[in-house]
């Protein structure tokens, strides 16, 4: 078997999760959940495939992206791997960043999950393009901007993250209807980032109240998809179902983003 990586690096990486899946499981036990009920989604952007296969070796199952042309590429990459790496065959694609209307011909051929839907232009034209494009539903999560409705606690000078886009969670059964609609479409629930210089924990506990309400209509859309490498206990400890870690598993990205 070629091996994809060095010795080092993939040592590195299954040192890394593995301490990642303790953040989680502790976060999951001190909240009373099971560790199992909070996937791990590896956000592998700016890293190559390679990372990706031997993520998929050491038994990472959930891989996330935020840029369509970096993740097509390495997901065709990654696919290629397949005969002396057959777990590559079970990753499932996160797709968690902004989503343009040109890009979605191309997220929905290789997304298992599209978490950043935010506008009804966006369902109607993922829509048609899965109908087209896939023999089964695509699952989307609707993303929630939490600005306006959680208070800024400390100005911080960092850019934000993948923060970007969002409906405001009083558009949001707006949306979910039209998703709900959308014969192509399964409503799984909201993503959301914890806004700069907010309290995570407080983001995240507004974010389950939105999931709450989303929940009382739409009872299998339970994804809550929260938290990141500095903030995942709060997220778990308010209910996320899947955290989105970068920076913890692959290490520090050369470029904000
Ligand atoms: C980059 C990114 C992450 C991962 O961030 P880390 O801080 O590196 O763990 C999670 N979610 C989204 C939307 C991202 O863009």
């Amino acid at each position: 078997m070629t091996p994809r990586v060095t010795a080092a690096r993939r040592a590195e990486l299954a040192a890394n999760r593995a301490a990642v899946l303790d953040r989680i499981a502790a976060a999951a036990r001190a909240a009373g959940r099971a560790p199992a009920d909070v996937t791990l989604i590896a956000v592998t952007k700016t890293f190559p495939a390679d990372d990706v296969v031997t993520l998929a070796d050491i038994g990472q199952r959930d891989v996330g992206e935020n840029r369509d042309q970096e993740a097509a590429e390495k997901a065709t990459d990654v696919a290629a791997a397949v005969s002396a790496h057959p777990a590559v065959a079970d990753l499932r694609w996160h797709f968690v960043g902004q989503l343009q209307r040109n890009k979605v011909a191309s997220v929905v051929r290789y997304a298992d999950l599209v978490h950043s839907v935010d506008r009804v232009r966006l369902v109607t034209s993922l829509d048609r393009t899965a109908a087209e494009q896939r023999d089964r539903p695509l699952d989307v999560l609707v993303q929630i901007d939490l600005t306006d409705a959680v208070p800024v606690r400390q100005p911080s000078p960092k850019a934000s993250i993948g923060a970007r886009g969002g409906v405001a969670p009083a558009d949001l059964l707006a949306l979910a209807a039209a998703i709900a609609d959308a014969p192509a479409l399964r409503l799984r629930g909201v993503m959301a980032v914890a806004p700069l210089g907010a309290d995570p924990a407080e983001a995240f506990d507004t974010l389950y109240g939105v999931s709450e309400r989303l929940r009382a209509e739409y009872p299998q859309a339970g994804v809550i998809s929260a938290g990141m490498s500095a903030d995942a206990e709060a997220a778990i400890a308010h209910g996320a179902t899947h955290v989105r870690i970068g920076t913890a598993l692959l290490g520090g990205r050369s470029a904000l983003r």
